[in-house]
């Protein structure tokens, strides 16, 4: 039985032999980006590098997501690596899709290629051969939270339930019978050097809300109205004195804006509309922020006499990373790259839906230099990529090949150490509760 670092050595020259390849392969997805649920030419991609592999993947998971699985010889665990299909929507962005205004500003058009680069390495026999359980490759649609509108129209339409391709995974049952999972993000931010290990991220609530007041004259009788806009400013004050309750180690973010404040000046404004994420670090005070907001949303009504409609949608869970994954990468990074650029963050304030997969099993979501500019930004592209894939596609190799190789002695070890924080059926009951329309009425 060859060893780990023979397994690791076969790896790195089946991944450079591919490197151009793996490199056009990111570079054809840059210039194809998609937003989320409308990831078809990148989906297709992606189920023919499979097929090229000799894997028989599924395709129309989530609308776009595609999974193909490689069994060693022996039972164990399933470790799924992950690769995001989706782009962002940046009309400025040098790559962006004239037509649509797409692009990848977030580097994932990286992540599917070091997924595929991933996937060349262990499905080779002389690989696979030796190790245990299993590998999901999966790539997974729509982790932007973007065009709300759109997913909710989808949503109405019966084709989705959530808004993000991992919870849509999950509703579908295709994380079942996976055990562990991983991905790598590009990352631009100097700080973090060439790849970065990293703890938490914080997790999210959407809101759609909607002021109801009485138009009026606004010079001859504003005395008739109510005026929905001084209701939505007060509800914005309110949160405002809700913000000294927050507590530093919990990251609450509340950024709401008014995305319509009245509809002509002569009249006293009575619909207006404002939209928040609430975002935190662990769900019990992410879900006490989430009650603040409706509190003092309400209150605001209350205060003018006007109406409001508060629609909650759930976003992402707090990811927690498991800290036994994250030492294996960080060993194999270190192994890449060398100690000096390998660095460690421990709470980032963004989100992800790799956060919902993280309340259900052990997970890892680092993070690899290359990019430059700012992350979901016009100036946000991959300058090396050769860091950004082909060490990529390494590190996810060298990492399946710790926990799945040895008879996947680490991989069981961590799947038994570790009990979720929710089931699956907990997990999507959470969900189904959190989303909620209410009215309230401050008349
Ligand atoms: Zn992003
Ligand atoms: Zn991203």
């Amino acid at each position: 039985m060859p060893s780990k670092e023979d397994l690791k050595r076969r790896a790195d020259e089946i991944i450079d032999a591919k490197a151009d390849d793996l490199i056009s392969i990111a570079k054809t997805i840059l210039s194809n980006p998609e937003p989320g649920f409308r990831e078809v030419k990148t989906a297709k991609l992606v189920a023919e590098q499979f097929g090229s592999l000799g894997l028989q993947p599924r395709s129309g998971l989530a609308i776009t997501g595609v999974r193909a699985d490689a069994s060693g010889s022996t039972p164990g665990p399933t470790m799924a690596v992950l690769g995001e299909l989706d782009s962002l929507i940046v009309g400025e962005h040098p790559h962006a899709d004239p037509n649509t205004n797409a692009a990848h500003a977030c580097g994932h058009h990286c992540q599917i290629a070091m997924m595929l680069g991933a996937a060349s390495a262990l499905t080779s026999s002389d690989i696979l051969e030796s190790l245990a359980g299993r590998i999901a490759f999966m790539a997974v649609p729509a982790e932007e939270y973007i065009e709300i509108e759109y997913r909710d129209g989808l949503r109405k339409d019966g084709k989705i339930e959530f808004l993000g391709g991992k919870p849509e995974m999950v509703r579908l049952g295709e994380f079942d019978d996976v055990h562990l999972a991983m991905m790598l993000h590009t990352t631009s931010n100097p700080a973090e050097q060439q790849i970065c290990i990293s703890n938490t991220n914080n997790g999210s609530v959407a809101k759609r809300i909607q002021f109801i007041g009485r138009a009026s004259h606004a010079g001859g009788a504003p005395h008739l109205g109510v005026n929905a806009l001084n209701a939505a400013m007060m509800a914005m004050t309110a949160i405002n004195f809700n913000r000294e309750t927050f507590r530093d180690e919990d990251s609450i973010r509340v950024h709401p804006i008014i995305t319509k404040g009245g509809e002509a000046v002569s009249a006293v404004p009575a619909d207006v509309r404002m939209e928040t994420f609430v975002r935190g670090r662990n769900l019990e005070a992410l879900m006490d922020a989430n009650t603040k907001v409706d509190r003092a949303l309400r209150a605001g009504a209350m205060a003018v006499g006007a109406d409001v409609k508060i629609q909650t949608i759930p976003g992402y869970m707090p990811l927690q990373q498991h800290k036994g994954m994250a030492e294996i990468f960080r060993a194999n990074a270190v192994n890449l790259v060398g100690e000096d650029n390998v660095s460690y963050v421990n709470h980032r304030g963004g989100s992800t839906d790799m956060g919902d997969i993280s309340r259900l099993m052990p997970v890892i979501h680092p993070y690899i230099g290359g990019a430059v500019g700012l992350g979901h930004g016009a100036t946000y592209v991959i300058e090396d990529y050769s860091l950004a894939v082909i060490k990529g596609a390494k590190a996810l190799a060298y990492t399946v090949i710790d926990l799945l190789g040895d008879n996947a002695a680490h991989g069981n070890s961590i799947v038994g150490g570790q009990r979720p924080d929710m089931s699956i059926s907990e997990y999507l009951k959470f969900m189904r509760n959190l989303a909620s329309e209410e009215t309230y009425k401050g008349g």
